[in-house]
């Protein structure tokens, strides 16, 4: 098979061993924990909340829930009573208000949820809306919402739906995991997905450093005419949506543009499985697969963790810390969110959660510019990465705009090959965030 990829990128250290071999497993809330559900777990406008305190609510009851398109609606992980409503703190580093449940340990499933809907008999938009109301959204990344990405315009026609099954960030191995565990259940949500779109062909892009995945997909797959599986050459960050969809199709994304727009489309696995629990099960989202990993933990592995679940207590759950982290990162080490505080609930975008030691921390003193051109070599956007850096540095937006850092996917990649440890894609990534809620806002 060959492999495909795109220009540049790195090859960081994967250190994946500890839970690429672990099967998935189950963790349950303890009757009594607090459930912490923020209004904002996704890109989109905030939900508002459909319950009240002192509220019962069931296993799966839909609590919040906005009238904007890009959105997705907030469900209980829990049966439980409503018993209050504050400000949290989100694993992205977003405040935002939240609803919290104290979980009865009983639960009692809200009455929609079915045990089987053959979709072959639903519309497209019927699987759509089927979608929407579960409350899936993109699970590899920063959540955008599925029943948005699965509408696109009428005149962009889709000819390729992408699996993203690279998983390119050191450490994570929940794709790779749910890949191997959960493959009806992979297979299913792409079957859906094709329904959707009935003249593409799906391509499950995968990494080789998992060839296991790589052949069981194959086996899986072998009478599936409109699916394929991609070999992948291991290197970061192929995960990326631009970076995929140009090493499998030699397909560049236009600058400001959407895959849409020529003509691909990209699902991340966990979100197949996401879907295929909504369509054919009415099932919303309501746990996510997490990777625990890093020096410092007791149990590393993969674990379906009850959305709204504290940190705290999902650590507590497997075991625990067998020494104190020194640094703790919710996602990879590349693209994550340094983090302060355990009481903090898993959301929807939550993709891994490392407690580093000291020896897997490097500490560096940032120095001047060498210009060495190493940032610009190893960007896999084409972009000039010190001079971007320069731009923040001297506060010029209408320069930065002009050398393109929108285009910037955030990947680290510059900031991980600089000799002089400059933060670089620190500076790039604040920047553009801050643009781009500008644009929202109409700015
Ligand atoms: S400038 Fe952006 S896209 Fe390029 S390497 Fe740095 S973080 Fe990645
Ligand atoms: S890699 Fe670092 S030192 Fe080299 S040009 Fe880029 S910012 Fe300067």
């Amino acid at each position: 098979m060959r492999k495909l990829t795109f220009k540049n990128g790195i090859h960081p250290e994967e250190s994946k061993v500890s839970t690429s071999a672990l099967p998935l497993e189950t963790i349950l809330p303890k009757a009594g924990l607090e459930m912490v559900y923020p209004l904002v777990q996704n890109t989109g406008a905030p939900c508002k909340p459909i319950v009240q305190i002192g509220d019962e609510v069931c296993l799966g009851q839909k609590i919040a829930d906005s009238e904007a398109f890009v959105s997705s609606p907030v469900h209980s992980s829990v049966s439980g009573i409503v018993k209050g409503m504050r400000k949290a703190l989100t694993p992205t580093g977003v405040i935002a208000d939240a609803i919290v449940i104290e979980n009865d340990g009983k639960n009692i499933k809200w009455d929609t949820l079915k045990s089987y809907n053959d979709y072959t008999l639903l519309s497209k938009e019927e699987i759509i809306k089927k979608i929407r109301e579960a409350g899936v959204v993109g699970l590899g990344g920063a959540g955008f919402p599925t029943h948005v990405k699965l509408s696109p315009p009428p005149d962009k026609k889709i000819d390729t739906v992408i699996i993203n099954a690279s998983e390119c960030e050191p450490y994570l191995t929940s794709d790779h995991r749910a890949l191997l565990d959960e493959t009806e259940r992979v297979l299913e949500g792409i079957r859906v997905v094709l329904r959707i779109f009935p003249d593409a062909k799906a391509l499950i892009a995968i990494e080789d450093n998992k060839p296991d995945a790589i052949e069981k997909l194959t086996h899986a797959t072998k009478n599936e005419n409109s699916m394929e599986v991609k070999s992948l050459v291991t290197k970061y960050p192929q995960g990326s949506e631009k970076q995929l969809i140009y090493s499998c199709l030699k397909r560049e994304v236009p600058s400001g543009g959407l895959p849409a727009d020529i003509g691909a489309l990209v699902v991340n696995v966990d979100t197949l499985i996401a879907i295929e629990r909504a369509v054919l099960r009415d099932r919303p989202l309501i746990r996510k697969i997490v990777t625990l990993d890093g020096g410092a933990v007791k149990n590393p592995g993969n674990y379906r963790v009850r959305i709204g679940m504290s940190y705290r207590d999902f650590l507590e759950a497997v075991g625990g810390l067998k020494s104190e982290p020194a640094k703790m990162i919710s996602g990879g080490p590349m693209m994550g969110v340094s983090m302060f505080s355990l009481d903090v609930p898993v959301i929807k975008v939550s993709s891994a959660f490392l407690c580093l030691t000291a020896d897997e921390v490097k500490t560096y003193t940032e120095r001047n510019c060498i210009r060495c051109g190493k940032c610009v070599s190893h960007c896999p956007m084409g972009l000039l990465p010190y001079t971007l850096n320069q731009n923040v540095v001297h506060g010029e937006m209408d320069e930065f705009l002009k050398n393109n850092g929108m285009d910037c996917v955030e990947c680290g990649s510059c900031s991980y090959v600089c000799p002089s440890k400059r933060h670089i894609a620190q500076s790039i990534r604040s920047t553009r965030r801050h643009r781009l809620e500008q644009m929202r806002r109409g700015k």
